[in-house]
């Protein structure tokens, strides 16, 4: 981890939450944070859509941010059941996951379709959690960097600074099965990743853009994940629906 670089601890809750969870969920975190002020890292929860609102006036007036789990690439129109990057914007959120290997796979969404999202969630004022990571056959095969790289090069937009986009790293086969790769292999990935974006962006991005880490993160292993060079926190599945466990993972960034 970098001191230029503070810590992001970023849950997904994915399609989980009812008011009746979801609400003392948030509530237990936005306490902690009240309490613990000034922290040492940023914490962002993604609530699903049907949560944004409820969870925004929990987190108002502290430091814990809110975010969506996707958005459409057009401002506005025809578009049912979608939601636009303004529309989460206008709900109170600050970021926006776009690229999930789940949107991936459920939605046959490729690069150009999550840099088109990515673009709308900028120009909405959103900062956008670009996802990248490889399947097990793709890593089976011994092309981890190569695909990673290729979904960099195709899923960043082009105007990308620290002020617009984080780019979370999440192995496909390590997301919520309990599997991570070592550290040294995630140390390696992360530490491509910063040179493919020093060669798209440029040297200050290469530097101040945030690199997260996503696949069964779990207090157990964050001290030793968030300690490695090129990890700038955490994207959290399963364990950000645990206040005490997702608390636990941010900690270990202090
Ligand atoms: C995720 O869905 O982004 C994720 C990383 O899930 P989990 O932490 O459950 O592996």
């Amino acid at each position: 981890m970098s001191v230029q670089r503070r810590p992001l601890i970023a849950g997904n809750w994915k399609m989980n939450g009812l008011r009746e969870t979801a609400i003392p969920l948030v509530g237990e975190l936005a306490t902690k944070m009240n309490t613990a002020a000034p922290t040492s890292f940023d914490m962002l929860v993604c609530p699903p859509a049907t949560m944004i609102d409820a969870v925004v006036d929990v987190a108002y007036e502290t430091d814990l941010a809110v975010g969506g789990q996707d958005c459409h690439m057009a401002e506005s129109g025809a578009h049912t059941g979608d939601i636009s990057a303004q529309m989460l914007k206008d709900l109170g959120c600050s970021y926006v996951i776009v690229g999930h290997s789940e949107r991936r796979t459920d939605h046959g969404e490729m690069d150009d379709v999550v840099r088109a999202k990515a673009e709308a969630a900028q120009a909405a004022g959103l900062i956008a959690v670009v996802c990248v990571g490889e399947t097990e056959a793709e890593r089976d095969k011994g092309i981890t960097i190569d695909v990673v790289a290729a979904q960099i090069a195709g899923s960043v937009p082009p105007d990308s600074n620290a002020g617009n986009v984080v780019v979370a790293y999440e192995p496909v086969w390590a997301i919520g099965t309990g599997r991570t790769p070592t550290s040294d292999e995630i140390q390696d990935v992360h530490a491509m990743m910063r040179g493919k974006i020093l060669e798209l962006l440029g040297a200050d991005e290469a530097a101040s853009i945030h690199l997260l880490y996503g696949g069964s993160v779990k207090p157990s292993n964050a001290v030793e994940l968030m300690g490695l060079a090129d990890v700038d926190g955490a994207l959290v599945g399963g364990a950000s629906l645990s206040h005490d466990d997702f608390w636990a993972i941010a900690e270990a960034c202090s």
